[in-house]
């Protein structure tokens, strides 16, 4: 369980997060939705230590965020930044192995185990006949499989994932979102998304979070938080439900922004 108690960002003087307060349950997959600008990654962000926070505090399985050793918390979390650049030059292989790297001691190699793990991830993500191929030569569904193989790689208990699905069409949003829940299901990690698509939120998460304009307006399941009411207040949007869904599927009519 991660814990996030009044938490405060800014950047200078500028407040991007405040008076965040949110559990995200262990095993499940939660999902932060929001405007432009609203403070999404920056949780992110805050949650793997790429970012200090001004107060509040941040409990990862009941231990203090800030006391916990970057590498340690390297073993456990694995963050797929938003717009992650490409090494020059490197290899399928390489870039998931570099996930391997909490792991290897000071001046020490790759093990069987690593290597193990590694092909483990390239086949969880479709990815095991690319292996020699440079990642500058791949489309942007299988640069985007690649990555989620190198988090995959770092074996993390907690997997963040800002905005998986972006720059990619329709079928491959959707097979990344599987590939996500399976991996949720299979090894049980637990995930915090950033997505943009509202419904998808809904079809693949047992919990939302919602931010608007750096305060939260609301977590819970998506039947509870992915309403007329919400749609109106945070993304300016009216709008439709579908009829006889499992899922909340929102239809925008009309934007009166
Ligand atoms: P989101 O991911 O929800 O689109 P962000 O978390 O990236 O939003 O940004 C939240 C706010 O903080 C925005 O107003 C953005 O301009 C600002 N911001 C983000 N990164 C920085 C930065 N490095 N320096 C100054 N302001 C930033
Ligand atoms: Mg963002």
């Amino acid at each position: 369980m991660i814990k996030v108690r009044d938490l405060e960002v800014k950047y200078d003087k500028k407040v991007a997060l405040k008076n965040i307060n949110i559990d995200i349950n262990e095993g499940e997959i939660t999902t932060i939705i929001g405007p432009n600008g609203c403070g999404k990654s920056t949780l992110l962000k805050a949650l793997s230590r790429n970012l200090k926070y001004s107060s509040g505090s941040i409990e990862i399985h009941d231990k203090d965020l800030k006391k916990i050793k970057i590498r340690e918390l390297a073993k456990s979390m694995a963050l797929l930044p938003q717009a992650p650049s490409v090494p020059y030059d490197i290899s399928v292989k390489e870039l998931v192995s570099y996930g391997r790297y909490p792991f290897i001691g000071f001046g020490k190699r790759l093990n069987r185990k690593d290597y193990e793990v590694i092909d483990w991830a390239l086949e969880k993500c479709d990815m095991k006949g690319y292996k020699c191929r440079k990642v500058a030569t791949l489309s942007g569904g299988e640069r985007q499989r690649v990555w989620i193989a190198m988090a995959l790689a770092q074996e993390p208990k907690i997997l963040l994932l800002d905005e998986p699905t972006t720059y990619l069409d329709i079928s491959h949003q959707f097979e990344v979102l599987e590939l996500i829940k399976e991996i949720n299901r299979k090894t049980e990690t637990t995930i915090l998304m950033v997505l943009h698509d509202i419904n998808q939120a809904a079809k693949y998460s047992s919990d939302i979070v919602i931010l608007k304009k750096a305060e939260l307006i609301g977590q819970g399941a998506p039947e509870k938080t992915i309403t007329s009411q919400t749609m109106e207040e945070v993304f300016n949007l009216k709008g439709k439900f579908l009829e006889n869904s499992h899922y909340p599927h929102f239809i925008p009519e009309m934007s009166y922004r």
